[in-house]
């Protein structure tokens, strides 16, 4: 795997970390426990290297060194020939022989397509997000190169993956490859850590009122995850005066936290919201635990593993109904899906929830159940099949041209 941007060792939920990384960390362990090893290639954090990381059973990332550590995402660009280079005398260096390589992400294309063709290898290709789609759901621009970098990863890779149906349609639509180049391979959640656990246990650990209604926020705190959104729904909730939103996400001193805190004071209810920068998964349970829904105001999302996490830890999602959210939320089974972005819409379905505690519970139990059906060996398996896919076009293509 070549991830060149989007270390599975990081913390996510701040700075560019998110479930890209979270996928990583999961998929490649579930993938070798299947019987298929794996490399996960990505950029050193510190200066030196290589350096060589267990992350289970023939699961390994390799940091290499390109360019200085600190780099932002936009400036890794010009280090990717570096990376590539890296890339190509480590595995000389181990003798390693691989049989496909899987690309993340925009950045790990050029890479990723040239080390696959050096070694005559099928290549597969996860894109995670998509500019153009950040584009039209947003009002934020992408770079030119980032759109051409997709474009050809689309047209280049032998096989597409897409975490949903969804994103197969809009891969579909916006580069024009045919169905049989998708796979639907969907991601999944550690259903061993985000289980259902005590409301009551987990807000004293965490020294939340046991009385106060909760909605959780979880993720990076960037306008298109929508946390604005939830400040301005709390100013209209009913229920305010008894309802906290709890915050969890970037590191101190990020811009956004900022601009929210200044929006909660404008809209009266900076005494209703907590903040708490972002914690590893297993201190992020308490928090799921403790809340009464979880919200995701998000403008898209390709996989959406928050909803996920929060249906697998019995607390219901409201949801906007957009990207994989769609069906990763059932409506009125496990959450509600909101149709726009529209702080009223959300604040409507909030009260309406927290309104009624039997209904809260109908619905965790219904998103325990949707969510057990997102194990990361499934997502394995289904990792594997498009492997043997696109191994297989891969061999018949090569037979035709040879
Ligand atoms: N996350 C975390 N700690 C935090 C906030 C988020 O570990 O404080 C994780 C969260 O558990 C989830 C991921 O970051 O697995 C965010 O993934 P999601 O698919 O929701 O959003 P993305 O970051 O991919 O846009």
């Amino acid at each position: 795997m070549v991830s060149v941007h989007g270390c599975p060792m990081v913390t996510p939920g701040m700075r560019f970390a998110g479930g890209m990384n979270v996928y990583l960390r999961d998929i490649a362990p579930a993938i070798a426990a299947a019987g298929v090893s794996v490399d996960v290639y990505t950029r050193s954090h510190k200066a030196g290297g290589p350096e060589v990381f267990e992350i289970g059973p023939n699961a390994r990332v390799i940091h290499l060194s390109a360019g200085d550590p600190e780099l932002v995402k936009s400036e890794v660009v010009p280090h990717l020939p570096e990376f590539r280079e890296r890339m190509l005398e480590f595995v000389a260096s181990e003798g390693l022989e691989y049989d496909l390589v899987h690309s993340h992400y925009w950045l790990s294309g050029s890479v990723a397509q040239s080390v696959a063709a050096e070694w005559g290898l099928p290549g597969v290709v996860s894109f995670h997000t998509l500019a153009a789609i950040k584009e039209r759901e947003s009002s934020e621009t992408e770079p030119e190169q980032r759109k051409v970098a997709e474009e050809q990863m689309a047209h280049g890779a032998d096989l597409v993956f897409a975490f949903t149906h969804d994103e197969r349609r809009e891969l579909n639509e916006l580069f024009g490859i045919e169905d049989d180049r998708i796979h639907v391979a969907p991601g999944g959640v550690d259903l061993s850590l985000f289980r259902p656990t005590d409301k009551l246990q987990a807000r004293e650990r965490l020294g939340f009122s046991p009385t106060e209604n909760i909605v959780l926020f979880v993720g990076r705190p960037e306008p298109f995850k929508g946390p604005d959104v939830l400040i301005r729904a709390l100013a209209h909730m009913r229920g305010k005066a008894n309802t906290r939103l709890v915050l969890v996400g970037g590191s101190e001193g990020e811009h956004s936290f900022d601009w929210l805190r200044l929006l909660a004071v404008e809209f009266g209810v900076a005494d209703r919201v907590s903040w708490y920068t972002a914690v590893p998964q297993e201190q992020l349970v308490d928090f799921y635990a403790a809340a009464d829904v979880t919200a995701v105001p998000s403008f898209h999302e390709s996989f959406g593993l928050v909803a996920l996490e929060s249906m697998a830890s019995g607390r219901p999602v409201v949801a906007s109904n957009v990207g994989a959210l769609s069906t990763q939320v059932l409506d009125g089974e496990t959450g509600r899906l909101v149709a726009a972005h529209d702080p009223v819409d959300f604040a409507y379905s909030l009260d309406d929830l927290l309104g009624d505690p039997r209904l809260l519970g109908v619905m965790g139990e219904g998103a325990v159940a949707h969510a057990r059906t997102f194990t990361w060996a499934r997502a394995a398996d289904q990792a594997l099949e498009g492997y043997r896919r696109a191994a297989q076009g891969f061999a018949e293509r090569a037979q035709v041209i040879g």
